[in-house]
């Protein structure tokens, strides 16, 4: 059962918390964070923080020390362990960077179930001060999407997994996220995808306000224990029509001799209003 890649948004979404609020916050460079914010982009910021931050003594450890305390629910590490014991391929999708991800994800053990970390990357300069780069160079190459900030467009990175996923015969996608950034994606999904965005969320609201742009099914869900139980509901029942629609294909090809060729009735077995759909609490 490999035919579904489960995409997760990283900061409020698998972490509790934003991983660059967390870090500012706990390092002590709100107020500087704050009066800078109306001049430069998000990512510029983050990377002048990490530079203000190195020159008032603290190391790339300070900084990791910080992220390891990033809360992360217990039941979205089972909910990633069981989607990638049941075959999902799960990738991330993240505004944050590659640091940050990295070092929270290594703590609690979880970095090597994801195929593809897609981020901003970052790296340790020569004074061991930590950059942070842009996803997308927004003067070298804009991505030209008017929903998603500068850095990054999610939208596109969902077409090139998607694009790769045919490829590889993985037709569904299950995405996770919470934010404004996690509504361009959302569209590009379809009929037979997933989208789970957090209740009362900006994604979730965007969502409710738009619900005909949405070609995907919505389930959503508040904290961890309803992220693992809707998210591997939605595996079983996807595994279940797959399996039925292999079974379906072998009949077919067997009968299709004697032209009389089944007509499946899976199809639509899932049902699509365009409302958010809640899951049953079982
Ligand atoms: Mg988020
Ligand atoms: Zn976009």
């Amino acid at each position: 059962m490999a035919g579904i890649v489960v995409v997760f948004d990283f900061d409020k979404t698998i972490i509790e918390c934003d991983s660059d609020d967390l870090v500012v916050h706990e390092l002590g460079a709100t107020q500087l964070f704050n009066q800078l914010l109306p001049t430069m982009s998000w990512n510029t910021l983050m990377d002048r923080i990490m530079g203000e931050i190195h020159s008032q003594g603290k190391t790339t450890e300070d900084i990791a020390e910080c992220l390891k305390r990033a809360p992360l629910h217990p039941r979205i590490i089972a909910a990633i362990k069981s989607a990638h014991a049941l075959g999902c391929d799960l990738r991330i999708i993240s505004d944050a960077n590659m640091f940050f991800i990295e070092t929270i994800l290594k703590q609690y053990g979880l970095i090597d179930y994801f195929s593809e970390i897609n981020t901003n990357p970052s790296l340790i300069d020569e004074e061991g001060k930590v950059r942070i780069l842009p996803y997308h160079d927004s003067t070298s190459s804009p991505h030209g999407c008017s929903r998603c900030p500068s850095t990054m467009c999610k939208g596109l990175v969902i077409e090139r997994i998607q694009a790769h996923a045919s490829t590889e015969g993985k037709k569904r996608i299950i995405y996770l996220g919470d934010g404004r950034g996690d509504f361009c994606p959302s569209l590009k999904l379809g009929e037979g995808d997933c989208m789970m965005p957090r209740k009362n969320f900006p994604v979730w609201e965007l969502i409710r306000c738009n619900p005909m742009l949405m070609k995907a099914e919505v389930h959503e869900w508040s904290d961890g224990e309803e992220l693992e139980r809707v998210l591997l509901h939605l595996i079983n029942m996807i595994s279940i029509e797959e399996n039925s629609s292999s079974n379906c294909t072998q009949l077919i090809s067997v009968d299709c001799k004697f032209e009389t060729i089944p007509v499946s009735t899976h199809e639509n077995s899932i049902p699509r209003p365009p409302q958010l759909l809640a899951v049953a609490k079982n």
